[in-house]
């Protein structure tokens, strides 16, 4: 169902323009407007979705199924040498449209476009720490 203040399902109904990349039944794709590297794509479902945690599991197959075709592209396009694939759900992890999206970055040159920064905690954590945690993942895994 679509929401009437989402500026991404009026982007999809085109009533606010976007550079589209590509569309089919599931998908709409277009250039960010901030192209943070050149070629810079958003892919979105269709049917509107706030983000991962309201995410069924069909529709993300849906959706993550077209990425390898429209990566690929953007890296054929522009001879990219890499791609970062970046999802923020919630405020506090950078999302600032709720309406789920992927952003596909494209990486040309080291010290350009999105860099991805990593805080290593790897030695705060005993082996019996990281089991603990991951048992306490497990068991909200849904069966
Ligand atoms: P987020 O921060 O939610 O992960 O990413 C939202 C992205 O949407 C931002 O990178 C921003 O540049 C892009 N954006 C916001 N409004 C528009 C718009 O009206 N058109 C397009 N093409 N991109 C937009
Ligand atoms: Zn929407």
């Amino acid at each position: 169902m679509k929401h009437d203040d989402c500026i991404f399902c009026k982007i999809v109904e085109g009533t606010i323009p976007s550079a589209k990349v590509y569309e089919d039944d599931v998908v709409y794709a277009f250039l960010d407007l901030s192209q943070v590297s050149k070629g810079h794509t958003l892919v979105i479902p269709k049917e509107h979705t706030r983000d991962v945690f309201d995410m069924s599991s069909d529709l993300a197959a849906q959706v993550y199924a077209r990425i390898p075709k429209i990566a690929q592209a953007i890296k054929t396009a522009f001879d990219a040498k890499g791609m970062n694939i970046l999802n923020n759900n919630e405020a506090i992890a950078g999302q600032s449209v709720f309406h789920m999206h992927l952003h596909l970055l494209p990486k040309f040159n080291e010290g350009e476009g999105f860099e991805a920064i990593w805080k290593t905690n790897e030695d705060a954590y005993t082996s019996e720490e990281l089991e603990t945690i991951a048992s306490s993942i497990h068991t909200h895994i849904e069966k």
